[in-house]
């Protein structure tokens, strides 16, 4: 942990040695265009903004940025594709200095809501996700998001990087390990039962930030809505996200009506549904890369 703090300590010097960090915060402008510059150079880490209805104005942090995507799952509905590579050890893909010295090309004027990792992956996976979390909140002053699996959540290194980000989005789409098995397919030494374990531990130190459990609902798991239901309430989220694919992949979406009969089997929580939310108006930094992490070109 001392070494941790010491190397974070560092890229905390080098990114205010850097100055001229611009920040930025939109404020409510759901329809309205977000304005942006030009890149200045290109940008290989950095992508977006997207316009997500989770997040809203949502810029990607990607700190795996391969070519082939870096995954210990194979989700059936995946917009990357089959999983080819899938590390059994976390390593770092790219540096937090070169994340900090991309932030410092973004334009003056680029508006964004959050600061969100995810990408060509699972993020962590990448062994200095806290250590940039942490840097990047150095230079930034909007909220930072992390999109995750949950395979790695059983485990207290991980949690502890967790911990950093001001939201943490989870992935459980699954109430037994069969069900996981078949729509996930993780790697063999990933067991559902420890996700939800980790995940009801993050959930018990987890006060400052929000946890949201983001539930894909398919063909497989459209009739195991209250199971899920359940699964949820013993975690505790503070959000509760339906979605169903509908960006190109092997999977068909389920239909609005089907996701408003599911919605009604989260009884009172906080709910989001894909169907519902309104999408801001965004225009992309790096559209290349953007559509690169969706899957669109390879
Ligand atoms: S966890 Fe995400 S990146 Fe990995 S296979 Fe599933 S959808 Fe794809």
């Amino acid at each position: 942990m001392a070494s941790l703090v010491y190397a974070c300590g560092e890229f905390l010097k080098k990114a205010h040695d850097m100055g001229n960090i611009r920040r930025g915060r939109a404020k409510d402008r759901r329809s309205a265009p977000v304005s942006g510059g030009e890149a200045k150079g290109g940008f290989q880490y950095l992508f977006g903004p997207v316009s997500s209805w989770r997040l809203g104005a949502s810029l990607g942090i990607d700190l795996l940025s391969q070519e082939k995507k870096i995954c210990n799952f194979d989700c059936l509905y995946c917009q990357l594709g089959e999983t080819r590579e899938s590390p059994e050890e976390r390593r770092v893909y790219v540096s937090t200095e070169a994340v900090l010295a991309e932030m410092n090309e973004m334009p003056e004027d680029l508006v964004i809501d959050v600061l969100t990792f995810s990408g060509r992956g699972e993020p962590t996976l990448a062994r200095n996700l806290g250590e940039t979390i942490r840097a990047v909140k150095e230079v930034r002053r909007e909220p930072v998001a992390v999109l995750t699996n949950a395979s790695l959540m059983n485990r207290e290194d991980v949690r502890e990087e967790l911990y950093c980000a001001d939201i943490v989005v989870a992935k459980l789409d699954a109430c037994s390990e069969a069900m996981f098995r078949r729509i996930n397919r993780p790697e063999p030494g990933i067991r559902f039962a420890d996700i939800v374990e980790g995940l009801k531990r993050f959930r018990f130190a987890y006060r400052k930030g929000k946890l949201a459990l983001q539930i894909m609902f398919i063909g497989e798991n459209r009739d195991c809505a209250k199971e899920i239901a359940g699964m949820v309430e013993r975690i505790v989220p503070d959000e509760v996200q339906i979605n169903t694919p509908l960006r190109a992949c092997r999977e068909s979406p389920l239909s609005r009506e089907e996701i408003d009969r599911i919605v009604s089997a989260f009884g009172t929580f906080p709910m989001l549904s894909v169907y519902e939310e309104e999408r801001p108006v965004v225009r992309s930094l790096t559209p290349e890369g953007t559509l690169r992490r969706r899957g669109k070109v390879h």
